[in-house]
């Protein structure tokens, strides 16, 4: 009795440390701190659920004490993979890490929800109900992540299309629906197991179908609406348990993940009905790309042009991560402001490759929350500034989105950078962005390009305004 009211405190504890941390995760200010006060919650809540070894009877403790042997090995596996992994692992490649943790949340639930089945855990229709509905979304989105996964690691470039894909796509979702609902009709039975696996198979299957013809652009709203499919598993998970600490942990991960997914199409200006069945944005439409010849200049000149500007807009993009290069900006930043320019940065929401993305880098390299600017809050300003300087970021600053109706990126709002006086943009070559359409700014009468690696470039830009001295 004592234990049962230790282990349901300590859910308890958990769940409010969870909640705490979350809250804090909300600015880059205390965002580490809120990390490490969930990640103690959670030290704390499967901590405490060892201490039901002591809550059973000694015939059942042998029983228990395979099942915690297996539950402590996996735990050493798990815990060995993602410390490694964590430490190991390239800012750039964050959002696919990302990406499979939240598929493993995923099978977790789905998992949960099949040794539910498997043990006769289910007391009642209702209980079954909710089993097969947490598998469903489960299984969703485990196989869902692992295709994301793929997309954003560059395993799978291209969209997978095909002629009839939506029906064929409703059909699976339907026969898992019917799979689904004769489990439950025949659990217990004979007859209800081949079901029972039945549904299982096509609920992943559908996961891979309903990701495979998204295209590259629209991931940011695809990871964010898995995110919030696996809080909802593990949530309705937590309630076949009857686990409050997971039912918790899964609705607030769930309700987080819902908004996020709500912030990221509000972003890209698509709903969600568009993103996953539309099938838009085939980029072979668009292959054709813009005409004519992209200018270059130095890294000295572009800086000297900065030096002796009054404004400058710096729009930071997925370059700007891969090349590391945000201390130097930072520097050279630095060097401007001595020299009375005002310099101000520019955040696209879906920059990057995972939300808040350019906020971590900016964060990381001691940039004053105050220079930097949300879309919405700057757009308007490009046109009465002197320079942008547009650092490894593409997609977010190509005025097709405005005006190409066939582009995989139409309609996504852009950071307005093409109507500034003069632009300058730092990249390594002609290659476009991660929608794979090439970007008519960079063809521009008022676009310069500087070309090579943001760290290189913005080096040698930093020295060409130490050479002029101050003003
Ligand atoms: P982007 O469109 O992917 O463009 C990045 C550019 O950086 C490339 O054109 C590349 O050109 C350049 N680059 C790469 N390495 C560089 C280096 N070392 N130095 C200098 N330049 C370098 O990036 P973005 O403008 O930030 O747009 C983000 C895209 O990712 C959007 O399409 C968005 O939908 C998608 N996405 C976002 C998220 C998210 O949550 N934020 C998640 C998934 C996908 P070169 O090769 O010529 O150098």
């Amino acid at each position: 009795m004592f234990i049962e009211y230790i282990v349901g405190l300590s859910g308890l504890i958990a769940a409010g440390l969870f909640i705490y941390g979350l809250k804090a995760m909300s600015s880059p200010v205390t965002a580490v701190s809120g990390i490490v006060t969930a990640g103690y919650g959670m030290v704390f809540v499967v901590g405490a659920t060892f201490l039901n070894l002591f809550n059973v009877s000694p015939d059942a403790r042998p029983h228990l004490l395979v099942n915690v042997a297996l539950a402590v090995v996996a735990l050493l596996l798990g815990c060995l993979w993602t410390g490694w992994r964590g430490r190991t692992v390239q800012m750039t490649a964050m959002p696919q890490m990302v990406a499979i943790f939240n598929g493993m949340g995923g099978g977790s639930a789905a998992s949960l929800a099949a040794v539910s089945l498997l043990s006769d855990h289910a007391t009642s229709g209702l209980h079954l109900s909710v089993t097969i509905v947490g598998a469903l979304i489960g299984c969703i989105s485990f196989t869902g992540s692992i295709i994301a996964w793929a997309k954003l690691d560059g395993r799978m470039r291209k969209p997978v299309r095909f002629g009839g894909q939506r029906i064929f796509n409703a059909a699976l979702f339907l026969i898992s629906l019917v799979l689904g609902a004769l489990t439950v009709m025949q659990y217990g039975t004979p007859e209800g197991v081949l079901p029972g696996i039945l549904f299982f198979g096509a609920a992943l299957l559908f996961g891979v179908c309903m990701t495979l013809p998204i295209g590259g652009a629209d991931m940011p709203v695809v990871i964010s609406l898995y995110n919030a499919f696996t809080g909802l598993a593990v949530g309705l998970e937590g309630y076949v348990m009857g686990n409050p600490a997971l039912m918790i942990a899964g609705m607030v991960v769930g309700s987080a993940g819902t908004l996020l997914t709500a912030l990221m199409a509000k972003a890209m200006n698509r709903s969600l009905t568009n993103v996953l069945f539309s099938n838009f944005g085939d980029t072979a439409s668009s292959a054709k790309g813009p005409e004519g010849e992209m200018k270059s200049a130095d890294p000295s000149d572009a800086a000297t042009s900065m030096r002796y500007a009054s404004s400058v807009i710096i729009v930071p993009g997925y370059g700007l991560a891969v090349a590391q290069a945000q201390q130097k900006l930072y520097e050279f930043v630095k060097m401007l402001v001595a020299d009375g320019v005002d310099v101000k940065f520019a955040i696209h929401p879906v920059a990057g490759r995972m939300p808040g993305h350019m906020n971590v880098l900016l964060a990381e390299a001691g940039v004053p929350y105050d220079m930097i600017y949300d879309m919405d809050d700057i757009n308007d300003s490009f046109a009465t500034t002197d320079v942008a300087l547009i650092i490894g970021a593409n997609d977010v600053v190509n005025p097709e989105a405005l005006t190409d109706k066939s582009s995989p990126i139409y309609g996504m709002p852009i950071l307005n950078a093409y109507k500034s006086r003069q632009v300058f943009v730092i990249k390594r070559g002609s290659g476009t962005g991660y929608s794979g359409v090439q970007n008519p700014l960079f063809f521009q009468k008022n676009c310069t390009m500087v070309f090579g690696d943001a760290q290189a470039v913005l080096s040698k830009m930093v020295e060409a305004v130490k050479a002029l001295g101050t003003a």
